[in-house]
């Protein structure tokens, strides 16, 4: 039999148009864009602002059931329907975040899509693109040598060496570098003190890229970051050190969002890209904003399921920003589904009814979660070629049951073509809309009553339970006046509970906070969960193992 195409194969033989081609169907000048090469440009400030005056298009953001290792392809369906809809002749404009390197040389391989719903140009989205990620790591570590640079020559800030919270960075994941020591050597080599690197997409300065409306609002919200604390036990920010202006000034350019297009030519705008389970999730604010602008209707996705990107986009990108969803997509695979009722990975080729019956109650709370937002979804069951017949016939069915809209989609094998179904239910969606969205928990009550909601309303679990450490932050967050910030849950993307294993719609749950993160740049306190950690690791057999590059500069085993 023959093999399938891999998504690299078809994303190389695949025909590129210009970016300028692409920037026409929007309006967009020669003026407009900053070239990265052929096909990618960055747009500028001036024309970004001179969209302002324009009105918004409709929003659909793409979530999903909890991910399973099977796969669920929540990009992939948000490229689908992109394409979908500008097959339908309505003007759409797609809205993703940009890869990171860890996952990508660790377990995912790349992240612009799969099949024939990706963008392009594929190997430079997933390696180095416009430079946007190795910016923010750059002005991670200047301010942390900064920081170092301050206690070194006589510390005026009377910062305490072993209460600095401001971590390195770096856009891999590398388990070694979690715990490091610093300032090793003698008095001609800084302070010693112990230091830890975060992966770049953890990184404050990730989030707060992504929250900040524009240079103004990004300076300022570079400045209110916390760096460490004093012999007080003060907080010391990074207005305090004065070198906000700095780091904008590195940050300068990677806050344009960046302009690429699909396989089918339907423009895409790739920015920003923290991950959902550590960080909040969602591409940039500047880029959906100007995607809204642009088009008549955008498409967006946010990370892992609708427990984590979801949630964050909607109390946290949605605060930030008076964007809102006009309609969700909640994607799901038979697969995955399957996963959930407990079929190991290696049996999912196998139909199996009375599994995929069992997981279904885990795409069921996801619906439940977005109801209770007050806003219209259409479930979109990724279609994979080992889904039988009668499998599919039992979803539809038990969606049919529940009144919950669903679609089936193909657009992994057929592009936008194979998304039109999807399209034309979320359309119906949007239209029927009544504007009933509402945020779960109010913004002044406090943190651990947001939390307990998140956890009860969202998740379903029973209660959350606060470390000694936490409950002690708690206290202290209040009283510094931190107490009405959203909160940013750092969970595990496998499970509705902290523990990876819990699949399905596990009940009676509590979830543990062992700390509590201050990330006043971005606006949020970020609760730490289980056993979350902000620098991942790479696997027994990376991805990196499979990649190579030919003689001609191709990528090879990039997917
Ligand atoms: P997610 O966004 O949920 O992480 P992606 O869209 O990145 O998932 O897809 C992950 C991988 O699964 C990609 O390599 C993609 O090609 C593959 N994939 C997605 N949908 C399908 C499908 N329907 N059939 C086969 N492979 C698929």
């Amino acid at each position: 039999e023959k093999q399938p195409l891999s998504d690299i194969e078809i994303a190389q033989n695949s025909e590129l148009l210009p970016i300028q081609q692409i920037a026409e169907k929007l309006g967009l000048t020669e003026e407009d864009l900053e070239y990265y090469g052929k096909y990618k440009a960055k747009i500028s400030y001036e024309k970004i602002k001179e969209l302002q005056s324009n009105k918004d298009g409709k929003l659909i953001l793409v979530t999903s059931i909890n991910p399973t290792p099977a796969g669920e392809g929540k990009s992939t369906v948000t490229v689908g329907l992109g394409d979908a809809l500008t097959k339908l002749g309505k003007k759409t404009v797609i809205a993703l975040r940009e890869p990171s390197l860890g996952p990508t040389m660790g377990i995912k391989g790349g992240a612009t899509g799969g099949g024939r719903a990706q963008v392009l140009p594929m190997e430079d989205i997933n390696l180095h693109f416009t430079g946007d990620l190795h910016a923010i790591t750059t002005a991670n570590n200047a301010l942390a040598a900064l920081l170092d640079n301050h206690i070194h020559h006589g510390n005026t800030l009377n910062i305490d060496q072993r209460r600095v919270v401001w971590k390195r960075a770096v856009d891999l994941n590398d388990r070694a570098l979690r715990q490091v020591i610093v300032g090793l050597g003698g008095p001609g080599q800084g302070v010693p003190r112990e230091d830890g690197f975060d992966i770049t997409v953890a990184s404050e300065i990730m989030a707060v890229l992504c929250l900040a409306t524009d240079l103004e609002d990004l300076k300022r919200r570079l400045s209110r970051m916390v760096v460490a604390h004093d012999i007080d036990k003060k907080p010391v920010t990074v207005r305090d050190l004065g070198v906000q202006g700095a780091l904008a000034l590195l940050l300068k350019d990677a806050l344009k969002p960046n302009l690429v297009q699909t396989i089918e030519h339907t423009p895409a705008i790739i920015h920003g890209g923290p991950f959902a389970n550590i960080a909040h999730g969602c591409n940039s604010i500047m880029a959906t904003k100007t995607a809204a602008k642009m088009g008549d209707f955008v498409v967006t996705e946010s990370g892992f399921g609708a427990d984590l990107g979801a949630e964050k986009f909607l109390h946290i990108k949605a605060r930030n920003s008076g964007i809102q969803p006009d309609a969700v997509v909640i994607v799901a695979t038979i697969r995955a589904l399957k996963m959930h009722g407990g079929v190991p990975k290696n049996e999912l080729t196998h139909e199996n009814i009375m599994a995929l019956e069992k997981g279904l109650e885990n795409l069921k709370k996801h619906t439940e979660t977005i109801t209770k937002f007050g806003l219209p979804f259409v479930v979109a069951i990724n279609k994979f070629s080992a889904d039988t017949d009668s499998e599919i016939s039992l979803l539809k069915k038990w969606c049919g049951k529940h009144d919950i809209p669903v679609a089936l989609t193909e657009v992994w094998e057929k592009g936008g073509e194979g998304g039109v179904g999807l399209a034309e239910k979320v359309l119906q969606e949007i239209e029927a809309n009544n504007g009933q969205f509402k945020y779960l928990y109010d913004i002044s009550s406090p943190l651990d009553e947001k939390i307990r909601t998140i956890v009860r309303e969202v998740y379903g679990g029973k209660d959350v339970e606060f470390s000694v450490k936490a409950m002690k932050q708690l206290k202290e967050f209040e009283e510094l006046g931190w107490g009405a910030l959203p909160v940013c849950m750092a969970k595990t993307q496998y499970s509705l509970s902290d523990d990876p294993s819990k699949l399905g719609r596990p009940e009676n749950f509590i979830i543990h906070v062992r700390e509590l993160k201050p990330k006043l740049g971005a606006g949020f306190i970020v609760a730490l969960t289980g056993e979350m950690m902000t620098m991942p690791g790479l696997p027994k057999q990376p991805a990196a193992n499979r990649m190579d590059v030919s003689d001609q500069g191709r990528a090879v085993g990039l997917f």
